[in-house]
């Protein structure tokens, strides 16, 4: 068994019907191996609320302290950071360095304050008629203006409502909409909350871009929209659908899906759910024709990320291309969002 800690250095990963213990980075031998019984990312509050269940008040710095998402990711060793250098966001480190959230006094109190009195936003998205969905996605996110205006996008509930706003536009086929916004998610709100590139809810955003991507390259490849939403801004369309045909959607796709198959616990990649779906469409996607030269390289970078060739494919094909994607879906917020 490991005891709890808000700033944890293992995580429980499940894979079928087994729980497999994984450490974020080396542990020095006799460290106490810690993980955490609640989401660390909620407020101190909410967490206090959670590990009340268990009969103890946690003493970790992180709530010692209060520290919001960027100062915790802060506190994260380097050998931990250092793994995101083959992540969607290579230069993590120094972004959490450098973060205003650490920083500067007005983001920080910024952040702990509105994480504490939005935290009753934090709610599981429900079911229900489209408008109604996003009548509540537009109220919750009316609210976190004060997040929005400073992009504390990994501060609850800013980061619940991107993951819903994916969501909606994905029931609705809106999907480069969909797209856009899930790739900032995944370069500006998850890497700051869940540092270890390999935690599930980093990876399950990475398969989600995939089969978006599989969308939206179909599209762009002639097969006809299935959009129910009429009423999109139909400049930013333009737009995101240019900047989508000189993107290589498909290398990108592949990609991807190579980093969710990577990220399996070592030795039960076949209990993996997402190793098997991730599998399957790379396996449709090998089959398309004229791809050569592109699978030659992705090959390469597959077995060897680390040579300098591999590292300026991953930066071209993997690293612009989201970052490019992401700054769309802060638009795709402003324009139908109204901020
Ligand atoms: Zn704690």
């Amino acid at each position: 068994m490991a005891n709890h800690s808000c700033i944890p250095n293992a995580t429980v990963q499940f894979a079928g019907r087994y729980a497999i213990l994984r450490a974020d980075a080396p542990l020095q031998s006799g460290q106490e191996i810690e993980i955490s019984y609640t989401d660390v990312t909620y407020p101190l509050s909410k967490r206090r609320d959670a590990l009340d269940w268990y009969y103890f008040d946690c003493q970790c710095p992180r709530c010692l302290q209060d520290l919001n998402v960027y100062q915790a990711a802060a506190l994260e060793p380097s050998t931990t950071l250092k793994l995101n250098e083959f992540s969607v966001v290579p230069s993590l480190a120094s972004k959490i360095r450098n973060h205003p959230a650490t920083k500067v006094p007005d983001i920080i109190a910024t952040a702990q304050d509105a994480a504490e009195k939005l935290v009753h936003l934090i709610t599981p998205q429900e079911d229900g008629e489209p408008a109604v969905l996003r009548a509540e996605l537009q109220q919750k996110y009316t609210q976190c203006r004060p997040l929005v205006a400073h992009e504390l996008w990994a501060v609850p509930p800013l980061s619940h409502i991107l993951m819903d706003v994916t969501r909606y536009y994905s029931s609705q086929h809106a999907w480069s909409f969909a797209l856009v916004v899930a790739c900032l998610e995944a370069t500006a709100s998850n890497p700051y909350q869940y540092v270890p590139p390999f935690e599930t809810p980093r990876v399950r955003v990475l398969y989600m871009i995939a089969k978006l991507l599989s969308n939206t390259a179909a599209e762009c490849g002639g097969c006809p929209p299935t959009n129910k939403l009429k009423s999109l801004d139909a400049a930013l369309t333009k737009e995101i659908t240019a900047a989508l045909w000189e993107i290589d959607q498909i290398a990108l796709c592949q990609m991807l899906l190579i980093m969710v198959i990577k990220a399996a616990p070592a030795g039960y990649e076949a209990h993996w759910p997402m190793t098997t779906m991730a599998k399957t469409m790379l396996d449709e996607i090998s089959i398309l024709p004229g791809r050569n030269d592109e699978q030659s390289i992705i090959n390469e970078w597959a077995n060897s990320p680390g040579s300098e060739r591999s590292r300026a494919f991953f930066e071209y094909a993997v690293v612009q291309p989201m970052e490019r994607l992401s700054a769309f879906g802060r638009d795709v917020l402003r324009k139908e969002f109204g901020y």
